[in-house]
């Protein structure tokens, strides 16, 4: 046994691998397997053919549109294909909205276009545009605490940069802008908003994405400006003159409308009714084919059931892939399917998503009891020959998975490089060229590695504590 747990865990002593053996819940036989399904992931595992299918057949399916309902067939479609045991749909219910055009000029003092997209579910402007004075804001809260004498009439500017980082963890500051500026300034009588995207990248590309509307009372038209026309607005107002820009922005809510969370599974051969739940979101923003956000994380978890679907016989318990409706407005499959299986929670023992672009995972972090940790201790000596470093225990285990954390759910999250994720992140420029297909497989090993070795163990993780 130590010998080859030793080909795996090159820099570790002896001494902690005589702890770990001690505790070693995990079976050696199913190590093993493990193993097994990882190099084999590394050598051919085939995610990203499945990516290139769904950009190329599908592309852009933002929820409730035509694109999302041939994403809903596809999904179902290719599950079938690749040889799950079951593929079924559960309906969801979404606000629908479609967008129209949204044009932004500088009027005065030097007259020039602008680049901007409406962010979602953005209200229009009054027929023939409106034409306005420019007020600036650090940030959302300064928006906030400003007078509304200041703000009134005038479209409020919110210029805050995104940071990039390994981690992603610029978003969270940024993204405040995006989610709370509209209804900032329409509370203050602003006649517009107008955001630096929240993203890392130069290009001339807008980032669209959610915004809080429930409650608004008179929603203002809100529109992302690419970075370099942000920058150029800013070197306007620092002339010191008022600048005024006009906008001519039309889209339009429509009523609510169904889509699908689309889910296969990989049936359990002695607990069935005990599920691993792994995850990706199937709808995306409606300007880009949605390659990174979400479709390498479709590929990679459904591609990590196929190859556990390879095996010879089925894992102990079952593996549930469930593709996500609606998670870009607003985590709306995930909370859905939450409450439509109120009384089965209990039964699925660990829930995680990829939905973090198409990076390699650089580690692993996991929201589980610390009496089980010898049991991630264990997953880790497969995972750190992948490159892969022992994370945390605060994992959300992905966006859509933090609605089931949120319930108690135990969760394990395979962290990605998000270097670039935030350079195309909800643009046109989120396709398939920005997917390395050498990186899904290193993602795809990580995964086959950790949903194997859960859906197989002996016992289970129990129920995590909920923060409310
Ligand atoms: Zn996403």
């Amino acid at each position: 046994m130590l010998k080859s747990l030793k080909k795996f865990t090159g820099g570790l002593s002896v001494a902690l691998l005589a702890v770990t053996a001690q505790a070693a819940p995990l079976k050696q036989e199913d190590l093993s397997v493990a193993e097994v399904l990882r190099d084999r992931a590394l050598e051919s595992s085939d995610a990203y053919s499945i990516v290139e299918s769904l950009t190329v057949e599908v592309g852009p399916r933002r929820a409730g549109t035509k694109g999302d309902e041939r994403a809903v067939a596809w999904a179902q479609e290719k599950m079938k294909a690749l040889g799950f045991d079951r593929v079924y749909t559960e309906q969801i219910d979404v606000k629908r909205w479609a967008r129209g055009h949204a044009h932004a000029e500088v009027t005065a003092p030097f007259p020039q276009p602008l680049v901007v997209t409406s962010l979602g579910y953005g209200a229009s402007t009054p027929e023939g545009g409106l034409t306005a004075e420019i007020v600036e804001f650090a940030d959302v809260e300064a928006l906030l605490k400003a007078p509304a004498r200041k703000v009134k009439g005038k479209i409020a500017f919110i210029n805050k940069r995104m940071e990039r980082a390994r981690t992603g963890e610029g978003y969270g500051p940024a993204v405040q802008g995006r989610s709370q500026g509209m209804r900032a300034a329409a509370e203050k009588g602003a006649a517009a908003m107008l955001l630096r995207s929240v993203g890392t990248d130069s290009d001339r590309f807008p980032h669209t994405g959610m915004m809080s509307i429930d409650g608004v009372e008179n929603p203002v038209p809100a529109l992302a400006l690419s970075a370099p026309d942000a920058n150029l607005l800013e070197a306007m107002l620092k002339r010191g003159k008022p600048v005024e820009v006009k906008l001519n922005v039309h889209n339009e809510a429509l009523a609510d409308g169904p889509s699908f969370n689309v889910i296969g599974e990989v049936v359990g051969r002695e607990k069935p009714e005990e599920v691993v739940l792994i995850g990706a979101h199937l709808d995306s923003w409606d300007e880009g084919t949605g390659a990174l956000d979400d479709g390498a994380g479709v590929a990679i978890v459904t591609e990590t059931a196929r190859l556990i679907a390879e095996l010879p016989q089925r894992p102990r318990r079952t593996l549930r892939v469930v593709l996500f409706g609606a998670e870009e407005i607003g985590l709306v499959g995930a909370k859905q399917y939450v409450d439509a299986h109120q009384n089965d929670l209990d039964k699925i023992i660990m829930v995680s998503e990829s939905d973090f672009g198409a990076g390699k995972v650089w580690r692993f972090d996991t929201r589980i009891p610390e009496s089980k940790f010898a049991i991630a201790d264990q997953m880790m000596q497969l995972l750190a020959p992948l490159g892969i470093e022992r994370g945390n225990n605060k994992s959300s285990g992905g966006p859509d998975s933090s609605v089931f954390v949120a319930q108690g759910v135990p969760a394990m999250g395979l962290y990605q490089d998000g270097s670039d994720y935030f350079d195309y992140h909800h643009t046109p420029n989120d396709t398939l060229d920005k997917v390395d297909p050498e990186n899904l497989k290193q993602n795809v090993a990580a995964w086959v590695v950790m949903s194997f070795l859960a859906a197989e163990m002996e016992g289970d993780f129990g129920r995590v504590p909920t923060e409310h």
